[in-house]
């Protein structure tokens, strides 16, 4: 893996859950709060996507979601990156060809990263989150070149 650069910032995450158990959910609590505390590294949950640069997606998306997922994506401002936490969001898991699922999420939005297990470790949720940095750092530089 890429060593993070800039880290000029903090990393502002948005989590949306679409049709999860619930499992992969308390699986990012658990990244954010005291025993692994990804604040400290700058992590951070943030309430609208409109101020994210990450956004985590848990579950296999059903139909009803499907529109409302990618109205969140499209409020994200650029450069941006998205981790899907679970076996649900990667491949459709249990869910897999329900008639109700428009998922896996890559059906609905592009996908930068994925974090499969059902539900994933923290660790994997973190390494996923630092996968997403490192693009967010690449992006900004294509960006700041397009700039010169
Ligand atoms: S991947 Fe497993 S833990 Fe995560 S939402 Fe699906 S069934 Fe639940």
């Amino acid at each position: 893996m890429g060593k993070l650069t800039n880290f000029k910032r903090s990393l502002w995450v948005f989590h949306a859950s679409g049709g999860s158990c619930n499992a992969c959910d308390i699986e990012i609590v658990a990244v954010l709060t005291p025993r692994y505390d990804a604040e400290r590294f700058g992590i951070k949950l943030v309430g609208s996507p409109r101020h994210a640069d990450v956004l985590l997606v848990t579950g296999a998306i059903p139909r009803d979601f499907a529109d409302k997922l990618r109205r969140i994506y499209e409020q994200m401002p650029d450069p941006k990156a998205v981790v899907v936490i679970g076996n649900c969001g990667t491949t459709g898991g249990v869910f897999y060809d329900s008639y109700n699922i428009a998922g896996p999420i890559d059906e609905v939005i592009p996908v930068d990263v994925y974090v499969p297990g059902c539900p994933p470790r923290p660790e994997a949720i973190i390494d996923g989150i630092v996968k997403a940095w490192l693009k967010i750092e690449k992006l900004e530089k294509e960006l700041e070149g397009k700039k010169e």
